[in-house]
C-alpha cells in the first residue's frame, strides 16, 4: 500500500524505524525484531539505508519480512556516495520487490569526502526526479524543524525544501525534535511557503546518557532544559533513564496530537520494548479513534 493512502486519513497513524543488520549473520535477529515490532501494528515500517550506498544490501530483505508482517514497508534511499547507475539498480531492486515507497535522502557527508562528480546526485531532489522516472512510487523526503546542519538558515533550508516537494514528495517526516514548540513553528512555515504535503513528526526516544550525546552530534537538535534536567536526574541510573525516555517521548506525542498532528514517525533502533512501552502510553488514545 501507498503511504500517501494511510496518511491521506489523518487518523493517528503511529510508525516505526528498523535499521537493517551490517552482516547476514544477525538478519535472523533483524527479523525477529521486525517480527515483535509487527505486533504494535503500526501504521507503516521504515527500513534505513547505510550511508556507504554499496546497494540496498539488507534493507530489503528487511523490507520484504515487514511486508511478510502485514505493515507496509518505507524503504530509505540514499544517494551521494554511489553512483547514478548503483542508486538507479537499487530503485530497480526495489520496484522488483514489490516495494512501493521510498524515502529520498542525499546522506550525511562523510569526513574529508570529496564532492562528486556528475556522475553521482548531490541533492535529494535530483533523487526524488529519478525515482519518478523510473517507477510509480509513494516518495517521501526529510525535512528539518531545527535547520538542516548545513544551511546557512531557515529561509535557505525552506526554499531547497519547497523545491525537492514539488520535484514529487508525497509527505515529508521530519528531523527528530525534542520541542514541540520548534515542531509548530515549522508547521506553520512549511504552510506559509505552500508546502502543503503531510508532515509525520519524528520522534527519538533517548532512553540512555550514550544515545543522547550521539544523537546531539549528528542532529544539532537542542535539547530543552526540561530535558536536560531529567537526563541530569537519572542519567546515571539506566533503568530510571530509559522510564523517563519513555514517559518524555509519550507525553511528546500526547502534546502532537492534541495539537492536530496525527501522524507520528518514532526512531525505536530495533527497540520492540521501547516501542511497546511508548504504545502502551498511548491505548486509549489510540484506540478512541476507532
Ligand atoms: P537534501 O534535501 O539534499 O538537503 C541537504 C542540504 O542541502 C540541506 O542543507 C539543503 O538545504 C541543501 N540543499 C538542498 N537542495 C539544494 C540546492 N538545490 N542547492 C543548494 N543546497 C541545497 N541518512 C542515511 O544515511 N540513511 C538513512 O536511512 C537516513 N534516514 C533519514 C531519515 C530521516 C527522516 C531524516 C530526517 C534523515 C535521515 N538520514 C539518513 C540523514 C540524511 O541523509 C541527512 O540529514 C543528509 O545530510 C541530508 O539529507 P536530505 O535528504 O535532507 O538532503
Amino acid at each position: 500500500m501507498k503511504i500517501s493512502e494511510i496518511l491521506k486519513k489523518n487518523k493517528i497513524t503511529i510508525s516505526f524505524e528498523i535499521f537493517p543488520p551490517k552482516a547476514w549473520d544477525k538478519i535472523e535477529n533483524t527479523r525477529a525484531v521486525v517480527k515483535e515490532i509487527a505486533k504494535l501494528n503500526p501504521g507503516f515500517m521504515s527500513v534505513t539505508y547505510g550511508a556507504a550506498g554499496t546497494g540496498s544490501g539488507f534493507a530489503a530483505d528487511i523490507a520484504k519480512e515487514v511486508k511478510s508482517n502485514g505493515i507496509t514497508p518505507l524503504s530509505h534511499l540514499t544517494c551521494l556516495t554511489s553512483t547514478k547507475d548503483m542508486v538507479n539498480s537499487v530503485i530497480d531492486e526495489f520496484k522488483a520487490n514489490g516495494i512501493e515507497n521510498i524515502l529520498a535522502l542525499r546522506g550525511d557527508i562523510p569526513e574529508g569526502f570529496v564532492f562528486p562528480d556528475a556522475q553521482h546526485y548531490h541533492h535529494a531532489y535530483e533523487l526524488v526526479n529519478t525515482i519518478k522516472q523510473r517507477g510509480d512510487f509513494c516518495i517521501g523526503g526529510a525535512c528539518y524543524p531545527e535547520v538542516h546542519p548545513e544551511s546557512a538558515n531557515m529561509v535557505d533550508d525552506i526554499n531547497h525544501l519547497k523545491y525537492k516537494v514539488d520535484c514529487g514528495v508525497d509527505f515529508l517526516t521530519t528531523q527528530m525534535f525534542f520541542d514541540n514548540d520548534v515542531f509548530y513553528r515549522f508547521r506553520e512555515i512549511c504552510a506559509i511557503k505552500g508546502i502543503n504535503v503531510p508532515l509525520v513528526a519524528g520522534i527519538m526516544p533517548i532512553t540512555n546518557t550514550t544515545s543522547i550525546i550521539k544523537s546531539v552530534k549528528l542532529s544539532g537538535c537542542r535539547f530543552p532544559e526540561k530535558f536536560m534536567k531529567i537526563a541530569d536526574r537519572f542519567g546515571e541510573n539506566p533503568a530510571a533513564m530509559k522510564q523517563a525516555g519513555v514517559i518524555y517521548a509519550t507525553e511528546q506525542i500526547v502534546d502532537l496530537i492534541a495539537n492536530g498532528q496525527n501522524r507520528i514517525h518514532i526512531y525505536t533502533m530495533n527497540k520492540p520494548d521501547i516501542a511497546a512501552a511508548i504504545m502502551n502510553g498511548l491505548s486509549d488514545i489510540i484506540n478512541e479513534q476507532s
